[in-house]
């Protein structure tokens, strides 16, 4: 009896066996409708066999089979080295490459359309010519030429150009070579509802490009249709997210990773895989070239390129010859008791702005209105009862929340241990920083960014366009405005709170730090008008800032790197981080000393290349009412890790009596 194995989207390490009823053409990578117990599911093909260990009584038939072409070889390729590498089950990780299936019920009233698409721009008609490129500079000539000098074969580039340098305009000068082929180009992005410039911008280029958008922000029957557009050869270039990753691309000709050190492209739950990594692992399967690129490349690429294997390419001065890089200055941070933050260097800056038209971008990476209430006669603080975390101050609507697990009460009115009516806000947030600029400056037009504010469709599209059409004086915003976004008048960027990430227990902190403030920096004079950024700091001398003001990424990821080199941290460490969570503090503890054990055992046996560390409470000891606790095992050799990995993960599978829910994360974005 013909028999499929098919893997399911549940977490079972393996495929299941089913036989294919006569007449239906199943074959690998064919996408199948199945019962599993009481339930229907969508799974996909991985084999085909003549013989199961199931009993004859219990096989059960192949339903039907999912419209349209099965998932191409190299996607499922894919799908298995996501599984073995981050030690996910098969079947969710081909699950990431499955579209949202046809049949289901919500597409049978809302069948895709494909000539929506072309309503909506995103497919036009093939056959007219691009629009010539625009000249490109030097380094970007260079750059393109270098990548054309690959001849098409796998080879990893990382594209180094500082804010505004145009690598936009590489990217799709490289392309055009490719679409002149016949091929297509895989784009991913981080966040790309966040960020329609990059779209906006391609299509502004490349206005006749046949592009298939793939991310969160589509509904089923959309994303559907982007996914068969890409998977039929139609679409030229597929610019998605993360997910785009697994896009079925029958003529990839080349692979572009914009922003690759942005830690979105990490999954944090379901399969914990990298998009970039995979992004490189498919363009060597398809032996195609592949770009990383970012004004603040990961530890990991950079390592990857001074050590020859990625080539490196610099783009070090901005496209636009009338811009150049924002004058960086440091001023002292106001004493923690003062209520809003903003020194006298950036009023006077901002006031400046006012007076001129010009336009003001205050940065501070915290919503809400203060991070903590505390009573300053009993020392009391306002607490959230599910986690170790204080609760964050908000004004708008009036309220405490907790930013870890959503929990929110009342805003106290008194102190609940002594009685005391008068309650401190201490520090600032978004909120409390309009507020204060409100007052300062009563004729200036102020809005707010960040996730209590744009919570509503469309309202982070309208502060761009008020923001362009100059009807804004002052912007206020979260790291959701640090990314790729140009606004021509905008000439002052002031930075707070920043220092607080130089005392996170995070290895990553630092890096992520300076990644975040070059990028904020980058939105300070664009165009014509000369940009200026001011850091309120009380360590001006700390590398991360030195290295800001220099406009010197080069030389700060040279340094990180010797410090990670010394704590034997990534990249110089291939680490694997196992958490687990349970009710009681107790189940976390037996758990991972179990699992301690048993890699303990397994590295005394066979592994000796493998360092096991000791269980830990994990950074935010305890979230959503569940005590949470970690351990790391890591080496210095990535294969010795990878060898020690399946084995450590079947023993935690058969460990007995586990009382606590836990996951492994391989290359994790961070401890805890
Ligand atoms: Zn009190
Ligand atoms: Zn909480």
């Amino acid at each position: 009896m013909p028999i499929a194995r098919v893997a399911l989207p549940v977490r079972a390490q393996s495929a299941f066996d089913y036989w294919i009823p006569e007449g239906l053409a199943v074959g690998p990578g064919s996408m199948v409708r199945v019962k599993l117990g009481p339930r229907r599911l969508v799974g996909v093909v991985t084999d085909l066999a003549s013989e199961t260990d199931v009993a004859p009584e219990k096989l059960q038939p192949i339903q039907d089979i999912v419209s349209g072409a099965p998932l191409a070889g190299d996607v499922l390729d894919l799908g298995a080295f996501v599984a073995a590498y981050y030690q996910e089950p098969i079947g969710l990780a081909l699950a990431l490459a499955v579209p949202p299936t046809a049949g289901e019920r919500k597409l049978r009233t809302q069948a895709p359309d494909a000539n929506r698409l072309t309503d909506e721009g995103h497919l036009a008609l093939p056959g007219r010519l691009a629009r010539a490129p625009s000249a490109l500079n030097c380094a970007q000539l260079a750059a393109v030429q270098a990548i054309a000098a690959a001849d098409a074969g796998f080879a990893v580039f990382l594209l180094h150009g500082v804010t505004g340098s145009g690598k936009t305009d590489v990217y799709l000068a490289t392309a055009d070579a490719v679409f002149a082929r016949g091929q297509q180009v895989l784009m991913l992005a981080p966040e790309i509802n966040l960020t329609p410039q990059l779209l906006d911008r391609v299509r502004e280029a490349r206005p006749d490009l046949r592009i298939a958008t793939l991310h969160s922000g589509l509904g089923d029957s959309e994303r559907r249709a982007q996914w068969e557009a890409a998977a039929s050869g139609a679409a030229q270039l597929v610019l998605g997210t993360r997910l785009a990753v697994f896009t079925a691309l029958p003529a990839l000709g080349l692979v572009i990773v914009d922003e690759e050190h942005d830690l979105s492209y990490k999954q944090q739950d379901n399969v914990r895989y990298h998009a970039r990594d995979a992004a490189v692992w498919r363009a060597r399967r398809r032996n195609v070239p592949v770009v990383l690129g970012s004004a603040t490349p990961s530890l990991e690429s950079w390592l990857h390129a001074r050590e020859g294997r990625y080539r490196r390419l610099d783009l070090p001065q901005r496209a636009d010859p009338r811009a150049a890089m924002p004058r960086v200055s440091f001023a002292a941070n106001r004493s923690a008791r003062s209520s809003d933050g903003v020194g006298a260097t950036l009023r006077a800056a901002i006031a400046a702005r006012l007076s001129r038209g010009e336009q003001s971008l205050i940065f501070v990476n915290r919503r809400g209105y203060a991070p903590s209430l505390v009573c300053a006669a009993c020392g009391w603080e306002a607490q959230c009862p599910r986690c170790s975390v204080r609760l964050t101050t908000h004004r708008v609507p009036p309220s405490l929340r907790c930013h870890h697990c959503g929990h929110g009460e009342r805003l106290a009115r008194a102190c609940p241990e002594c009685g005391n009516v008068d309650l401190t806000p201490l520090g600032y947030g978004t909120q409390r920083l309009e507020r204060c600029l409100a007052d300062a400056f009563p004729q200036a037009r102020i809005a707010r960014v960040d996730r209590d504010s744009t919570r509503a469709k469309n309202a982070f599209a309208s502060v761009r366009e008020r923001m362009n059409a100059n009807e804004l004086d002052i912007l206020i915003g979260t790291q959701m405005l640090a990314k790729g976004h140009d606004f021509p008048r905008l000439t002052l960027v002031g930075v707070l709170g920043a220092d607080n990430a130089l005392y996170s227990a995070d290895f990553r902190a630092t890096e992520r730090l300076a990644a975040l403030l070059m990028q904020v920096t980058g939105r300070a004079g664009r165009a014509q008008l000369p940009g200026e950024v001011i850091v309120q700091t009380d360590f001006p001398a700390h590398p991360v800032y030195t290295a800001l003001a220099a406009h010197d990424y080069a030389r700060f990821a040279d340094l990180l790197l010797a410090e990670r080199k010394d704590a034997q941290l990534p990249p110089f460490a291939h680490v694997a981080l196992l958490a687990a969570e349970a009710h009681d503090r107790s189940d976390v503890d037996a758990f991972l000393g179990a699992a301690h054990a048993a890699a303990a055992a397994l590295v005394a046996s066979a592994h000796p290349a493998v360092i096991v560390f000791s269980p830990v409470p994990a950074l935010l000891q305890r979230r959503a009412g569940l005590e949470r606790g970690q351990m790391v095992v890591q080496s210095a050799r990535r294969v010795a890790l990878q060898r020690f990995l399946p084995e450590w993960r079947a023993a935690l599978d058969s460990l007995p009596g586990r009382r606590a829910r836990w996951g492994l994360d391989v290359d994790p974005a961070g401890f805890g």
